[in-house]
């Protein structure tokens, strides 16, 4: 992604920090990680909520070595702290490189599937927990409106979407919870890409996409 506008939308602490612990399902892990390597502010927060749980994890080793110093209890501690990320390098291209790491490739190594209205889709592969899709939206089209279930973390690569919370560019991230409903509409002119991650069904309100959304697994 060259030319980044500033981003405005954000992670929120408890992303971060669930991120950090190592408790989040693969699928959000990746938008998170895509998010912080465009992110100069999340980084620092996410620096920091590293240094506080790898204190905590000291003092719990300590403790651990104090009540029981069982060799194996202690190598399962290290084992459960998550792995160092290393400095990432710089790849050309519009996918951030954790993204890229994944889908083994830019833009082009996708393989997209149409999803009615223009949209296309890409799901990546993940751990069953939550499900992550690269999407595609046309200038001027709109995403069907919609609630959620659980969780939705967006985060725009290119072009812009606005929504009931606001515009979002390239390098923004939503946070999309059991409360919000809205319709995001990519704004007129580039296709808008997104990495998007749920963790539970999104809530359609009109039929067409519900009876769709099997097949879509969206
Ligand atoms: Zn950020
Ligand atoms: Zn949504």
């Amino acid at each position: 992604m060259t030319a980044m506008t500033k981003i405005t939308h954000h992670l929120t602490d408890a992303l971060l920090m669930g991120y950090a612990a190592g408790a989040l399902p693969e699928a959000f892990n990746l938008v998170i990680a895509a998010h912080v390597s465009l992110c100069d502010e999340c980084r620092a927060r996410l620096g920091s909520f590293e240094a506080l749980g790898g204190a905590v994890l000291e003092d719990a080793d300590a403790e651990a070595a104090l009540a029981d110093d069982s060799f194996a209890a202690t190598l399962a501690r290290i084992a459960a702290r998550p792995a160092e990320a290393p400095g990432p390098a710089p790849k050309p291209g519009l996918f951030p490189t954790p993204l890229q790491d994944y889908v083994g490739g830019d833009l082009a190594a996708v393989k997209w599937r149409g999803f009615g209205t223009g949209v296309r889709q890409a799901i990546l592969p993940t751990s069953s927990a939550a499900t992550v899709r690269l999407l595609c939206i046309p200038g001027g089209v709109a995403v069907p409106d919609h609630g959620h279930r659980g969780l939705e973390l967006t985060l725009v690569l290119q072009g812009a979407f606005r929504d009931e919370d606001g515009r979002f560019g390239p390098g923004d991230v939503e946070v999309a919870g059991e409360e919000m409903e809205h319709t995001p509409v990519a704004e007129a002119g580039e296709d808008c890409i997104c990495l998007a991650a749920t963790d539970a069904p999104l809530r359609f309100k009109s039929l067409l996409p519900r009876l769709a959304q099997p097949f879509l697994r969206i």
